[in-house]
């Protein structure tokens, strides 16, 4: 926000708690009107002051980076190096708590696999949970080169992540920003 933005915003801010002061049961709808118009006036103010887009995270280091619904910043950045610190800490893999798959695929979640071994997991955002896209490999390069040809494809997902499997999970690397939708009900009929 420049100094201009600055004053006239304050100005239009003031003026409304002026009305806020003034305004009565006796307040004529003439009156009403105004309000509404200096309102009005101070959005615009604001619309034309504020340039960064709304924050998904409380995280002052990733403000619109990717989200972690459980971790207590919504940084999903940041939670993903907490929760190998923890590990670190711990030195034994963390209990891995998964919630029903709304839309299972061919691939499953990672929940429903069996041991874990040392693997790279493409996968994918589908708009409620990640789920993997392709056979796991043993190569980190080739799960990537897979990754960006999967993203360079016709119908790319929102969002791709390579997780590195061994004794827990870990999310290496995520494109994109995975947004939770809703499920349409009858397919969007
Ligand atoms: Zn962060």
């Amino acid at each position: 926000m420049n100094h201009a933005q600055l004053t006239a915003l304050g100005r239009a801010l003031r003026v409304l708690g002026e009305h806020g002061e003034a305004l009565s049961a006796d307040t004529p709808d003439a009156r009403l009107h105004e309000v509404k118009d200096d309102l009005r006036r101070a959005l615009d103010l604001l619309e034309e002051s504020v340039t960064t887009a709304v924050p998904s995270t409380r995280c002052a280091e990733h403000p619109t980076g990717p989200v972690d619904e459980s971790a207590p910043d919504l940084c999903l950045l940041c939670e993903t190096r907490r929760r190998a610190a923890r590990r670190a800490e711990f030195n034994g893999p963390a209990p891995q708590a998964r919630p029903a798959d709304p839309a299972p695929s061919r691939y499953g979640v990672r929940g429903d696999r069996p041991q874990p071994q040392q693997r790279w997991l493409p996968e994918l955002w589908n708009g409620q949970t990640w789920q993997l896209c392709g056979t796991p490999r043993r190569d980190r390069r080739e799960a990537e080169l897979f990754l960006a040809a999967q993203r360079r494809g016709p119908r790319p997902a929102m969002a791709y992540r390579i997780v590195h499997e061994f004794t827990d999970y870990e999310v290496l690397r995520v494109w994109g920003i995975p947004v939770r939708v809703d499920i349409e009900p009858m397919g969007g009929l």
